[in-house]
């Protein structure tokens, strides 16, 4: 009895220990980030030429076997990076939507990381446990567009039967000559998913996907549930609540959901967003941090220990954020006042290579929208909506405007100013106010879903809020959040 115990106790502080070890790691990952994060990935909008550099870095390494293992439809080479000599087989691949290039980033960190000179005893348990194999920017075609498709036009994600495109059928021979025990499919999801019932976003969600109508749980799915309960532990201390579980709705025709049944242990995770952190540099380094710790623990095998149960804890993904969320503003319509909520949302549009973006705006819902959270939140009660004014003089250009002139526009109720001629190809401009050319009229304010959101909001006859392209600028001087207004060309 007395010799049981004492096992017990032994085994359970084992346990407690390598729990304590685990969190200690995660911590001094996340504390010398800095470090190991690749310097040239830095924006999302990254392209196949700029990884080759880092993957011919590698060639030339020992510790690494690089393989081109396929090619994109555009012809671009699909690169298989594997190190470690253990026994268990962890395949990570990303970015098989091209403007879903988070992971990608991350892996590139992995990669530093394996190739620093510390943390020598926690990748001596990594690599003599586990081989590594990433395959970064599955779809570098969509990558080259900033586009979610590839270059036939088709998700690949839908692509895991007919195994039309090159790159599903280069994922697919991967998987199978790895059998690989625990798959890493890295995603980015919109930034308007939501932790459910709660103004959290869901900056990562997660799922361990079904492999079969009924949903059934076996040792393959259980383990990817088990990993996906770890990492949620590690998101929670830097992101608390900022965790979704997606429904697990079987798909046949997605890669997750085959690769479970395939026999490797599918994890789904998407990166979706964070409050400031529009390059998403933040969400990059949590990646980092729980795959690397995720990797840490399947080499240990202590996730075999994590209680199954508590997958179904982590709250589910639902879709409720709006960029900015105005709440119970007035708006007069036809000589009668009504109170409304406004959702708008900012969309990126892309410059014609895809390296850099600006945001065009849309009301995206209106009414009661109390179900619903902001990144960015208005209590507008007691504020009338107004539509915003052009401005009566003619400049010659956007030179000849001020910033300071403009705000002083805007509490006058100006929100476009008209130019003699627009500059060329310029679609947008850093100045908060809408730029029109000289026969412009203003719209008469009719919100609707759709509209761009350019107004501004009074209280006892004074212009304290201006909206102008979907951004709010309180006009007592703060407009940290605003990025750029158009150049109307109608
Ligand atoms: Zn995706």
């Amino acid at each position: 009895m007395k010799i049981k115990l004492v096992l017990f106790l032994c085994l359970f502080l084992i346990a407690a220990d390598s729990s304590a070890q685990e969190n200690d790691i995660t911590a001094a990952l996340y504390e010398s980030y800095d470090q190991f994060k690749e310097p040239s990935l830095n924006k999302r909008r990254i392209k196949h030429k700029a990884l080759q550099p880092l993957i011919n870095r590698l060639m030339s390494d020992p510790k690494y076997t690089v393989k081109v293992v396929g090619e994109s439809i555009e012809g671009r080479d699909l690169t298989l990076i594997s190190i470690g000599t253990g026994p268990t087989s962890v395949f990570l691949w990303s970015q098989m939507h091209g403007d879903e290039p988070t992971a990608t980033q991350a892996i590139f960190d992995i990669i530093n990381f394996l190739n620093g000179d510390t943390f020598i005893a926690e990748k001596e348990a990594i690599l003599s446990n586990i081989t590594l194999h990433f395959l970064p920017m599955l779809n570098p075609d969509g990558a080259e567009a900033y586009t979610r498709r590839n270059r036939l036009g088709i998700d690949i994600n839908r692509d895991a039967l007919m195994l039309q495109s090159p790159e599903g059928r280069t994922l697919k021979m991967v998987r199978d000559s790895l059998d690989a025990d625990f798959g890493f499919n890295l995603h980015d999801q919109s930034t308007y998913y939501n932790a459910e019932r709660t103004e959290k976003p869901a900056t990562i969600s997660y799922l361990a996907p079904a492999y079969n109508y009924e949903k059934d749980i076996n040792e393959v799915r259980g383990n990817a549930m088990k990993v996906i309960v770890f990492m949620n532990s590690i998101i929670q201390k830097y992101a608390p609540g900022q965790v979704g579980r997606y429904n697990d709705d079987f798909e046949p025709r997605a890669f997750g959901d085959n690769i479970q049944k395939w026999g490797t242990s599918a994890i789904l995770i998407e990166s979706g967003g964070y409050p400031g952190d529009p390059e998403k540099q933040e969400i990059r380094k949590l990646n980092y941090v729980s795959i690397l710790s995720a990797v840490y623990t399947i080499a240990k095998g202590n996730y075999k220990n994590i209680p199954l149960e508590d997958y179904e804890k982590i709250p589910e993904n639902d879709r409720m954020l709006f960029d900015l969320k105005i709440e119970g503003l007035t708006y007069t319509l036809l000589g009668q006042e009504y109170k409304l909520d406004l959702g708008i949302h900012r969309s990126e549009v892309d410059n014609a290579d895809h390296s850099n973006f600006y945001y065009n705006s849309t009301v995206a819902d209106q009414g009661d929208l109390s179900t619903f959270y902001g990144y960015e939140t208005l209590d507008a009660v007691g504020y009338t909506v107004k539509s915003g004014k052009v401005h009566p003089e003619l400049f010659k250009s956007i030179e000849s405007l001020k910033e300071s002139e403009v705000f002083k526009y805007l509490k006058q109720g100006y929100t476009y100013v008209r130019l003699e001629s627009l500059p060329s190809g310029k679609k947008d401009t850093n100045l908060p106010i809408q730029i029109v050319s000289k026969d412009f009229k203003a719209p008469v304010l009719n919100l609707r879903a759709g509209m761009n959101p350019t107004f501004v909001l009074e209280k006892d006859n004074e212009i304290q809020f201006a909206v102008v392209n979907g951004f709010l600028i309180r006009l007592n001087g703060d407009k940290s959040n605003f990025k750029n207004a158009l150049i109307l060309r109608k």
